[in-house]
């Protein structure tokens, strides 16, 4: 699956709007320390729902809009837009392309979207879930994550193989299910409560 663009405004160093295309084989991004380089592929992982402030190379969530310079006004809002090739249904999404969205204000409100309908980031993260591409994927290494990986627990690594295997979503999957039948169980225990009030 390839990244066909990636719009971004009013996201960290990016006050305009910016559109990145990107062509078949390997696009390298070059500049100056501190030109921005890191933040393209900061708004990547922030538009499949990153929630770490750590990993987006923050403290607070806010810090992702862009918040000014000594010519330019902060601006109230950041917004990603990431578009994909889904020519080859990867994704079971019947469309070629595959377009999200993340917007942020500074009153702390946020909007995911999803060629266009507004959707919950469950949906984003399920979605993507299995591809290497969502939030928790491995298609993006950061500065010092290979080392992080080789120094890992090994239950750790094995997150990474079973992304790669397509098994997480499973994991996921059983969660969702256990927590169900948990929230069932506990209805169950106050019904009985209830009926033998009643008797
Ligand atoms: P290096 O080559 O040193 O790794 P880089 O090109 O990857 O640098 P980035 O880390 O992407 O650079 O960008 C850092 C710049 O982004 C800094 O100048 C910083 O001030 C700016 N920046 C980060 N967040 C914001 C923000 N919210 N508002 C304005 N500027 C920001």
């Amino acid at each position: 699956m390839q990244i066909k663009s990636l719009e971004i405004q009013g996201f960290k160093s990016f006050p305009d709007k910016v559109k990145l295309t990107f062509d078949q084989g390997i696009t390298a991004v070059v500049g100056p320390n501190g030109s921005g380089k890191s933040n393209i592929v900061d708004a990547v992982r922030w538009v499949f729902g990153e929630q770490s402030t750590k990993t987006l190379r923050g403290s607070r969530m806010e810090d992702v809009i862009f918040g000014g310079t000594a010519k330019r006004k902060p601006q109230g809002s950041a917004m990603v837009n990431l578009v994909l090739d889904n020519s080859d249904r990867l994704l079971p999404v019947d469309s070629d392309e595959i377009s999200i969205t993340r917007k942020l204000y500074r009153s702390g409100e946020s909007e995911y979207r999803l060629g266009g309908a507004s959707v919950r980031l469950k949906d984003i993260y399920e979605l993507f879930m299995d591809t290497g591409l969502g939030r928790d994927g491995y298609s993006v290494i950061g500065q010092g994550r290979i080392a992080e990986i080789i120094s890992s627990r090994s239950s750790e690594r094995r997150e990474i193989f079973e992304e790669a295997a397509g098994i997480s979503k499973y994991r996921y999957r059983r969660g969702e299910a256990q927590r169900r039948l948990d929230a069932a169980e506990e209805n169950m225990l106050r019904l009985r409560d209830i009926l033998s009030e009643l008797e």
